[in-house]
Formats: C-alpha cells, structure tokens, sequence
C-alpha cells in the first residue's frame, strides 16, 4: 500500500490587525503605507500605546495576509512584538519579496532576516541592555533608527550613552519620541524630547524629535 504523502501545514501567523494609513513615526513620517500589526508581546513599555496588540488577534496564513495587502505601497510589519513570532515573519517576508518593507520591533528575539528590510525601528527603553546592543549589532547589516520614547522618567545620561554607542554606526538614526497620553502629544515631554535633541546633537548628527504625527491628524 502506498503510503499518503502530507502536505506541508501552513504556517500561520496571530494578527491583530491589518490597515492602510500614513507611517506616524520616525524618519519615513508621511509615506502611505500598509501595517501588519502582529499579536503577542512580552515586554511592559510605561509608555505602550497598543495594548490591544499583547493578546487576542486572529491567526492568518501568509497568503491571507497578502491578499489584504493592496496595490503596492510599503509595508510596516509592527506588533505587539513581531520577533516572537519568526517563522510566520520568515514566511511573509518570502512573499512580500519585492515590496519596500520596514520592520517596527523591541528586539525580544534574534531577527533572522534583518537584511530583509528597508529599514528597522528598534525601541528599547533606557538605559540600553547589554542584549539591546547585541540586537543593534545584529540589525546593523540594514539603516535602523533608535527610537526612545521621551517620558518624565527619561535621563539624558542614558539617551547620550545610547547616542555615543550608536556614533560607531553609520546607517544608525536616533528618535526622540514624546511620549502621547491617548491621542494628545504630552506637552512637558515634547519639551524636555526638544531638549534632548539639541543636546544630544552635539556629540551625534542623526538625530530626530518627532512626536506621533497620526495622533496629531486623527489617524489610525
Ligand atoms: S513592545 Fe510594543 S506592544 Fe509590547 S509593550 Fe512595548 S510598546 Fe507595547
């Protein structure tokens, strides 16, 4: 008797969400982009605004995913945390091959397909980890932004020792972000994220202050 032969399980993925708006943040503000939020994180940022994201979502194989995807605009892969789910991303990325992609991630896992992207934003609470430098080392094969969210906690000690590291990279960028309470910028951190960035400017060129421009436009 012949033995059945099985077909290979799709891989799927746990999405919370897929959407067309405008890139919100950092150095790509203003492209209209495509944004497949992954479900699932393991970190705690004070400032998350995306809560939505740790749990729930529904699973999707990555044709499903493409099919959603119109035209051919970017795409921002964002999460919760899309490094925890890196064979699904392995897999879309296979079909996003082509297409400008950008990745939005907390480095909670190796990223195996750094060089894949157009280009990597990397937030880490401060002050940075000795993984947090092993996972900027390890995207560094692509440009990549350092985005720091700025709240009343925030020390420019930590955000000029993370300056300073990035110096010895010279695809790297540094954002200030104010941190934004609901859809309101919070206006003592866009001052002090201000402060910041005149200062850190003196020891580090590729520097930013960029609040959450969506929130400032009522976008998603
Ligand atoms: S990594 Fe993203 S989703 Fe997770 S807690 Fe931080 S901001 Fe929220």
């Amino acid at each position: 008797m012949r033995k059945k032969i099985k077909k290979p399980v799709a891989v799927k993925g746990k999405i919370a969400e897929i959407f067309f708006s405008i890139q919100g943040e950092g150095l790509h503000c203003g492209m209209p982009c495509w944004f497949v939020r992954f479900s699932g994180c393991d970190k705690n940022c004070s400032y998350c605004d995306t809560l939505y994201a740790k749990t729930g979502g529904s699973f999707m194989t990555s044709e499903k995913v493409i099919k959603r995807i119109e035209g051919n605009a970017p795409v921002v892969i964002t999460g919760g945390e899309p490094t925890l789910q890196g064979e699904f991303l392995s897999e879309l990325l296979a079909k996003l091959k082509g297409r400008m992609v950008f990745i939005e991630t907390a480095g909670s896992k190796p990223l195996a397909d750094a060089d894949a992207f157009e280009h990597i934003s990397f937030h880490a609470e401060l002050p940075l980890s000795p993984d947090d430098r092993k996972f900027i080392r390890s995207i560094s094969v692509r440009p990549f932004t350092l985005k720091i969210v700025v709240t009343h906690v925030t020390k420019f000690k930590d955000v000029l020792r993370a300056g300073r590291y990035l110096g010895r990279f010279d695809n790297s960028s540094i954002v200030l972000q104010p941190v934004s309470k609901g859809k309101k910028i919070d206006k003592a951190a866009l001052r002090k994220a201000l402060l910041f960035a005149g200062r850190l400017q003196r020891v580090y060129k590729e520097v930013r202050m960029l609040p959450q421009i969506h929130k400032l436009l009522d976008l998603k």
